[in-house]
């Protein structure tokens, strides 16, 4: 990836809508592997209890999400932005679940086909290279459709939700957590929001209202909006591991060496950033069915 190159592109919100496709591939084809070695398999965050590893509190977010879903073993999931499928084969071993992921970047997904071949899930979960935009998927094709992280990189959110509404069965539910502004604008002051779009490619952030209006408008019956970051222990905010990695001095280092990892570091600090001054939250959960006859 051509750094420079890249933010000059996605300073502005007219290209980061128009060329998605593009951006979002470029971006998570080179932090990936970043990624992966540093987070491991899960690209989200969560709130914490307390002293709990990062693991164990991603996975529980993953079951609170399975829950909110009530998903069972004869269930098809569809895993839409689904990173290197880390909470879908997650969420497949502790359900039973069929899980299919989709992922924009051709990395992510040769990363997870390997990841699934080593841990025997070969029945359980596929991967496959998608635009969520555009699903390659019948009506009506599944029970369960999960979002973590990953509508707040679409270009159309409204169209969003009623593509991942057209796959889903009557009966069925969608439920996912979203990159969200949770101040009015005139809180963020220092333009965090805007930034952050800029660093991860995001053509804008939606506020919890619009998820919700765009779930109504998708046809859908909205069950439960919540913002998660005030469920953190208030000793420990969702950024906590976060921020801790950012200050380590290897990392520090690192950040100075490569343009890649530079880029890194200044958007991991956008995201505490925003968190600490309430302008911005990972953890905007959505519950929604819809309506009919299974
Ligand atoms: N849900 C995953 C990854 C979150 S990161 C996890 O929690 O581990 C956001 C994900 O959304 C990435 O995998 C990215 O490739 C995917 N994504 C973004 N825009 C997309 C699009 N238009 N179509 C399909 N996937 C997309």
């Amino acid at each position: 990836m051509n750094v420079m190159s890249y933010l000059e592109r996605t300073r502005d919100s007219h290209l980061r809508a128009r060329d998605y496709k593009e951006l979002v591939r470029e971006y998570y084809d080179t932090v990936t592997p970043f990624y992966h070695k540093g987070w491991g398999e899960y690209f989200h965050f969560a709130p914490f209890a307390g002293r709990e590893t990062v693991r164990q509190a991603l996975e529980a977010q993953q079951l609170l999400l399975a829950q909110k879903a009530s998903i069972r073993r004869s269930d098809r999931v569809l895993d839409v932005g689904c990173g290197i499928g880390g909470p879908g084969r997650n969420i497949a071993r502790r359900t039973g679940a069929h899980v299919t992921g989709v992922t924009i970047s051709p990395t992510q997904v040769k990363t997870a086909q390997g990841l699934i071949r080593r841990q025997g899930l070969q029945e359980r979960c596929q991967v496959l290279l998608g635009d969520a935009m555009h699903l390659d998927f019948p009506d009506d094709s599944f029970d369960v459709v999960l979002a973590i992280e990953s509508a707040c990189h679409m270009p159309d959110k409204a169209a969003f939700y009623a593509e991942c509404a057209r796959v889903l069965r009557p009966g069925g539910r969608m439920t996912g957590w979203d990159w969200i502004r949770t101040g009015g604008a005139a809180l963020d002051e220092a333009g965090c929001n805007e930034a952050i779009c800029a660093y991860f490619a995001l053509p804008s952030l939606s506020t919890l209202d619009q998820i919700a209006d765009h779930l109504r408008a998708a046809g859908l019956l909205v069950l439960e909006v919540e913002d998660l970051a005030p469920h953190s222990a208030p000793t420990r905010p969702w950024w906590d591991s976060l921020q801790h990695q950012l200050r380590s001095p290897l990392t520090r280092v690192a950040s100075r060496l490569s343009r890649t990892l530079g880029m890194m570091q200044t958007s991991g600090e956008l995201l505490v950033r925003g968190g600490q001054s309430g302008v911005f939250s990972p953890l905007g959960l959505f519950v929604a069915d819809k309506p009919g006859k299974g």
